[in-house]
């Protein structure tokens, strides 16, 4: 017994070290001598502030700024009291989404889990903690960026037992169709220039597509006239590390548009 606790632990903590040194530096450092993307990087935080100007012109107020804050926390209100699917029956809290409502970049990942449902926060557990790498690696922060899921209620395998931590699973195609016209709202006002979809819930919901996420991760498409950028969910890359190499080339093509596109 006491040998199995102990190769446990020790497996906990190689997994812990491999998690947290970074999100794949070996690969991240090859690729910046490779293309120098450090300096634009850098250049991508130097010229936030004049790609906030170039931002597009969000529909719903006619570029008047000031009223994005209160038309996006009026549909949260909506959102914090809906009960039009059966998820708004079981959740502890409905995720909105956080960050930075005259962002350039959204990201959307697939629902809340355990964490999220009871912080009301998305994207705050060890999937998160691996996308705010992401983020920063990409010069930006939490605050910054939008974080976003297709579906703003916990979906649970036994809605009776939200207190259960093995509870999560994907939404169903029914109620992310339910719940989508909020995420196309928080966008329409946002207007972000690139939207990044998590893993294959938000690209197949998003894009009304069957094709699977290796096939279509990696390349621009168009969503409502704003470019999106399918990528890997971090939760998948906690399985499978080494598919953080392909998460960064992504992520540069992002990085490369908001600069220059
Ligand atoms: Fe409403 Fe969406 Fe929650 Fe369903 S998941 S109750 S549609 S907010
Ligand atoms: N996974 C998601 O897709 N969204 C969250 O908010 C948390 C985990």
């Amino acid at each position: 017994m006491k040998r199995l606790n102990y190769s446990q632990i020790v497996q906990l903590a190689k997994t812990a070290i491999e998690e947290d040194s970074n999100w794949g530096m070996e690969e991240i450092i090859r690729d910046i001598n490779k293309d120098n993307s450090v300096s634009q990087t850098k250049q991508i935080r130097k010229t936030k502030i004049i790609d906030e100007q170039k931002k597009p012109v969000s529909k719903i107020n006619q570029g008047n700024n000031k009223n994005i804050k209160d038309i996006l926390d009026n549909l949260k209100q909506e959102v914090l009291n809906c009960k039009k699917c059966m998820l708004g029956k079981s959740r502890i809290n409905a995720v909105f989404g956080v960050g930075d409502p005259y962002t350039n970049l959204m990201f959307v990942g697939e629902g809340p889990g355990f964490q999220e449902d009871h912080k009301g926060e998305p994207f705050v557990g060890r999937a998160g903690a691996l996308l705010d790498k992401i983020i920063a690696a990409m010069g930006f922060s939490r605050q910054t960026v939008y974080i976003a899921n297709i579906v703003k209620c916990h979906p649970m395998k036994n809605p009776s037992n939200p207190e259960l931590k093995t509870n999560d699973r994907p939404p169903t195609l029914e109620e992310m169709q339910i719940c989508k016209p909020y995420l196309d709202k928080q966008i329409e006002i946002i207007a972000p220039k690139v939207i990044v979809t998590l893993g294959s819930s938000s690209t197949k919901a998003l894009l009304q597509t069957e094709e699977t996420i290796s096939s279509l991760r990696g390349n621009f498409k168009e969503y409502n006239g704003i470019k999106l950028m399918p990528t890997y969910h971090p939760a998948a890359l906690l399985r499978n590390p080494s598919l953080k190499k392909d998460v960064w080339h992504d992520m540069q093509k992002v990085m490369a548009y908001l600069k220059n596109g």
